[in-house]
């Protein structure tokens, strides 16, 4: 890794957004139907973008259960009361009105896979007929294996809306002495450094709160911090010394939301104040009784293997998956990150890929993506972490041409945790919510 300083890294951050300027014209007289599944920001900026370069000339259909999006991104700050939810509340109406994209409220219960045109069918019991399918419907929770756990009652929060408000009711109970604890998922898992993040947040929440000798516990199903180990190593060392245990190492082994208590590899603990349980992860199911969960082919994690030009899974050229529920190895061997900010870059990739097999064009092998995340530290201070792909060689150990892949050219984290990273969190996450539903 290393390092990029802040006018650098707000540079790439724009890279997503750059993409925009590519027009594709489509030739074909008799719009193309795409449908699009999930409106969060992988499925509508592939909508917003779609009708965008299509030229008028693609018909999309974006099917959505929820009248509104509410984005994760942020959705710490309002744990703690630090914003509203109306901050992070995204409707539909622009992709409407702008853009020209058909809004269905419902949720897809099956798919037909043929190999060419197919139909999706509707929790409505209707179905829409698809040139092109794209799904990008997030993730699903892995229960933990021996468990009463009831996100009811011990909230995992890590999809926002009312989990996030009924976390900011649990932690606004806490008293002196009272124990927060938190896990974080076995990798890969939807935005790496969030978990650490909310850790910061609610032990200053705790801190400003004057609570004496509350705590924050930190159970990590990883080795160690999984996104920007400098800020966060120096936030539990120092910055929150004596107030969050970070405990690396910790398997969950049952969880019982009656009594909040979690047991894990690392210890047990009992009783405590909030348990913020935030389970594995794997693609969302399609179907949660059907094999495979609705899908033709998941990695052994449990998520959809795609390539990285047109987002297509194997043997299905016309279904595409983009973000947190498709899988993408990068150069490093680790997976490309799950983030709505890689979401957002994705979609751009797969839309221009999408209007380019309509003309009977192959994808575009130029292609980058970039992920980005602010974290926010304290109240008044964040940090950020930027990683950005190219497509092209993949080397083997020996500096040889092993194959083609995304390429990860950039990893960096902010070099300092300070004030004007926090206000920049604030225009860089304006930007993304405006990109893709605006
Ligand atoms: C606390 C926290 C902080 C985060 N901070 C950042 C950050 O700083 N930067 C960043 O880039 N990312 C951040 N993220 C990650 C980001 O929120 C996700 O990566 C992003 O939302 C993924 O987009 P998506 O489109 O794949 O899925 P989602 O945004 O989850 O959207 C999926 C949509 O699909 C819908 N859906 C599901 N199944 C169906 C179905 N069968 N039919 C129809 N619709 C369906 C769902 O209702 C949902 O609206 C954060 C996440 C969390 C939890």
């Amino acid at each position: 890794m290393h390092q990029i300083n802040r006018r650098r890294f707000l540079e790439l951050a724009g890279v997503a957004a750059a993409g925009a300027a590519l027009p594709c014209s489509v030739g074909a007289a008799i719009p193309a139907r795409v449908v699009v599944v999930g409106g969060g920001f992988g499925g509508a900026t592939v909508a917003k973008y779609l009708c965008m370069w299509g030229g008028g000339k693609v018909a999309v259909t974006l099917v959505e259960p929820n009248p509104s999006h509410i984005a994760c991104i942020l959705s710490n700050l309002v744990v703690t009361g630090a914003l509203a939810m109306d901050r992070i509340t995204l409707g539909y109406s622009a992709l409407r009105t702008r853009h020209g994209v058909s809004v269905v409220q419902g949720r897809v219960t099956a798919i037909n896979y043929g190999s060419g045109k197919g139909t999706v069918s509707l929790s409505s019991g209707t179905s829409l007929d698809y040139d092109h399918l794209v799904l990008s419907p997030g993730i699903d929770f892995i229960p933990p294996p021996d468990s009463s756990w009831d996100p009811n009652l011990t909230p995992h929060a890590w999809q926002a809306g009312p989990q996030t408000l009924l976390l900011k009711k649990q932690l606004a109970s806490m008293q002196d002495r009272d124990t927060f604890v938190m896990t974080v998922p076995r990798s890969p898992y939807r935005c790496p450094p969030g978990p650490y993040e909310r850790a910061c947040v609610v032990a200053d929440y705790l801190k400003r709160k004057r609570l004496n000798f509350a705590r924050v516990v930190v159970l990590d199903a990883n080795a160690g911090i999984q996104a920007e180990p400098i800020a966060f190593g120096d936030a539990f060392n120092f910055t929150y010394k004596g107030m969050i245990d970070y405990v690396p190492n910790a398997t969950v082994a049952s969880v019982n939301s009656q009594t909040r208590s979690i047991v894990t590899s690392a210890g047990t603990w009992s009783n405590v104040r909030v348990l913020n349980y935030i389970p594995n992860q794997r693609a969302a199911a399609i179907d949660p009784t059907a094999p495979g969960r609705g899908w033709p082919l998941l990695n052994a994690q449990g998520f959809v293997p795609v390539d990285p030009l047109a987002y297509g899974i194997s043997g299905f050229p016309n279904i595409h998956v983009i973000g947190d529920a498709c899988a993408l190895p990068a150069s490093d061997g680790k997976a490309v990150p799950k983030s709505g900010h890689m979401a957002n870059a994705q979609a751009k990739v797969c839309a221009d890929a999408i209007l380019r097999a309509l003309n009977g064009e192959a994808p575009d092998t130029n292609v980058t993506t970039n992920s980005a995340c602010f974290s926010p530290i304290t109240s008044t201070t964040a940090s950020w972490l930027s990683a950005n792909f190219n497509y092209g060689d993949i080397y083997d150990a020996a500096g040889k041409v092993k194959g083609k892949g995304m390429h990860r050219v950039d990893l960096g984290e902010a070099p300092k945790t300070n004030g004007d990273n926090y206000q920049d969190m604030f225009t860089w996450a304006e930007g993304l919510f405006a990109d893709s539903f605006v």
